[in-house]
């Protein structure tokens, strides 16, 4: 994916090659295509990610789409909030900066200096405004700043902004733009505010999220268990008791094979969770707040569940089936390794997922480590069968998910010297 293939007009292309970017970054790819389309949008990206050209690209040339940009009188036609006066001055700076070969205007806004410059240069005429809450209700409240020709709204660290108490402001700034906009959020966490205040603001949102730039490389060790799909459930109880994890976060491809895995590992005696779109919100609720508690030790999500999942350095991560969307592997992964901890992420991969996998080492640009467990190497009889979309696991299905008291793969039997030494293997 080029900056090109995004089409973008050649004076934002020219401003992106002066900064020296080659390539998008991944919440870039994926908002803008979005954006441009007039599409509302919900992104889980932090700062770092490149979140802000994310957003003042597309609406740089949305702009510049626009037949005759220079017959119109200058109004306020993008208004972009952020918590603090450090990302109001950095996105200005952006804004500046991706939109230097193009005639918009803009402002920076926020309290603690003196208001004249401000005042001055928003009655010079600007196009776009970055503010802070305070400020701009204050310059508001002065008829300084009219936001009725506001075409596009973007609150900029969302969380952030209610954990320094501006939902009120925020929902005052609201009631005074057109109803009639494109509205962008971009928060870093989602909590159930955060949820009310995406119903309150977005309509049916593009929803983008994006790990950390570096999780897939250097926070996270990544590895690879080779397995046959019908002994998967098996060697992830015995990797949770041999290496005493006690805070795992499992994805498996569908609704079901969640629920048959968490009731899998309860029977085994492994405390265990499942979240995911059939659950209610409430009981989504509680076995989030167990699982941060350390009530229970395996929460079993699909990728949609996790989107809601906002801990902040898990330690374990199991892809239980590799996705099948490459790029989920990266948002999986980034649950784990964050706020400066190491993190584990772990595929169990059979025959059937080869080519997801590789796959995901393209996308990544790595070569993941592999190895096999003793007592649980895979059947090389067993050929890959296609996967099917919808069902766990493949087409086989990851059937076998009942624990076995007879087989020496049982987690209850094997030899704990072994698989020691397998794990140091890894
Ligand atoms: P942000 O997450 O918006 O604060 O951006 C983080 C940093 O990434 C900033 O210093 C940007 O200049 C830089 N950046 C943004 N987009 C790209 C890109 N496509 N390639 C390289 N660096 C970028």
């Amino acid at each position: 994916m080029s900056f090109k293939e995004l089409q973008l007009c050649t004076p934002l292309l020219k401003a992106i090659a002066d900064e020296g970017y080659t390539t998008p970054t991944p919440v870039q790819a994926q908002a803008i295509p979005y954006i441009l389309s007039g599409r509302d949008m919900l992104a889980g990206a932090q700062t770092g990610t490149g979140k802000t050209a994310g957003f003042t690209l597309p609406m740089l040339e949305l702009f510049s789409r626009e037949q005759n940009p220079q017959s119109k009188k200058r109004n306020i036609r993008a208004l972009i909030l952020t918590p603090t006066r450090e990302l109001a001055a950095q996105v200005g700076e952006s804004v500046k900066t991706y939109g230097k070969y193009l005639p918009y205007k803009s402002a920076i806004i926020f309290g603690g200096v003196g208001a004249n410059p401000q005042i001055n240069a928003i009655n010079n005429g600007i196009d776009i405004l970055i503010a802070t809450p305070g400020r701009l209700l204050d310059l508001i409240n002065q008829r300084v700043v009219n936001l009725s020709h506001v075409e596009m709204f973007v609150l900029d660290e969302a969380d952030r902004m209610l954990d320094m108490g501006f939902i009120r402001d925020i929902k005052k700034v609201i009631a005074l733009l057109p109803a009639k906009r494109q509205n962008l959020l971009f928060s870093a966490t989602y909590s159930d505010e955060i949820k009310k205040l995406c119903e309150s603001i977005l309509k049916n949102p593009a929803i983008v999220e994006v790990a950390r730039r570096n999780t897939s490389s250097e926070l996270v060790k990544q590895s690879v268990i080779f397995v046959d799909c019908k002994r998967k459930s098996s060697l992830l109880g015995h990797l949770i008791e041999k290496n005493k994890w006690e805070q795992v976060l499992v994805f498996t491809r569908t609704k079901h094979g969640a629920n048959r895995l968490s009731e899998y590992l309860t029977k085994m005696n492994i405390s265990s969770a499942a979240i995911h779109g059939n659950k209610s919100q409430g009981a989504r609720t509680k076995a989030l707040s167990d699982f941060k508690a350390n009530k229970v030790k395996v929460l079993v999500a699909t990728d949609i569940a996790a989107r809601g999942i906002d801990i902040d350095s898990l330690p374990h991560v199991v892809n239980f089936e590799l996705p099948n969307i490459s790029e989920d592997y990266v948002h999986r992964i980034g649950r784990t390794g964050r706020a400066g901890n190491g993190g584990e992420a772990v595929s169990l991969v059979c025959v059937d997922e080869f080519d997801y996998l590789k796959g995901i080492e393209k996308l990544i640009k790595k070569t993941l480590d592999k190895s096999t467990i003793e007592g649980y190497e895979p059947d090389p009889s067993i050929k890959a069968e296609p996967i099917q979309q919808g069902r766990g696991g493949g087409s086989r299905g990851n059937s076998n998910h009942r624990p076995k008291s007879n087989n020496n793969s049982s987690p209850k039997k094997r030899d704990s010297s072994t698989h020691n030494r397998d794990r140091n293997r890894r």
